[in-house]
């Protein structure tokens, strides 16, 4: 039960290894964040499976930070273990997606990119990864999938589309695991389009992938 997300329409859970979480991977945020995603290519980091959380808990507001902040992304489960994988084999790897939330302690990363610090306490606090149900599908299933829309508190705050990543998904899974093993139950956070933004306490959060069906619905607490 623990650090599992339910697998949609069956009796069964997804077991999560590793969070794998990529990092300016829409030119427009990499843009809004100072960064020229011209210059800077994405890159990743971790968060701890005590993140997760599932779709519906509160997520309880961190008390060390003033200024969490919402990031929308779309999130790819991998079902087979490998390191060094070809862009052209990373459909083998993908077993089904996730709408989840990278939720950021933006003024702990900020003090954290000015030290040189890691970013672990900004980005891998106690659920900062609320995440959807896993549906089942196949990367052939991106075809199907409209945008990414997250709207706080009914009002549409990002939305963004698979399409406009700078790696695209075989990309990031070849970019991956040219460092390090992929694990079967490891979930990619795939970046997060423009228009990230704070979050107050009683804010209602709530993420859809468009045509597809995956809501993901937060309370900040
Ligand atoms: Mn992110």
């Amino acid at each position: 039960m623990n650090h599992s997300l339910p697998i949609v329409n069956t009796g069964d859970r997804f077991s999560v290894n590793k969070i794998i979480c990529i990092g300016r991977n829409y030119a427009e945020h990499a843009r809004e964040m100072g960064h020229d995603p011209e210059r800077e290519p994405p890159f990743f980091f971790f968060k701890p499976q005590s993140a997760l959380a599932q779709n519906g808990d509160d997520f309880i507001y961190p008390h060390f930070s003033q200024q969490v902040e919402y990031e929308i992304e779309l999130v790819i489960a991998i079902g087979k273990s490998g390191t060094q994988i070809p862009a052209t084999q990373a459909a083998e790897y993908v077993c089904g997606y996730a709408v989840g939330l990278d939720m950021t302690c933006r003024d702990i990363q900020k003090e954290a990119k000015k030290a040189g610090r890691p970013w672990e306490l900004a980005k891998g606090f106690d659920g900062s990864a609320p995440c959807t149900a896993i549906q089942r599908g196949t990367l052939d299933d991106l075809q199907q999938f409209g945008d990414l829309v997250l709207t706080c508190n009914g009002t549409e705050v990002q939305r963004g589309n698979w399409r406009d990543m700078v790696w695209a998904i075989p990309d990031l899974i070849a970019e991956v695991s040219r460092y390090i093993k992929l694990e079967a139950g490891d979930l990619i956070f795939t970046g997060t389009p423009a228009g990230v933004g704070p979050v107050q306490r009683g804010d209602e959060l709530v993420g859809n992938l468009e045509s597809w069906p995956l809501n993901l619905s937060i309370k900040i607490a």
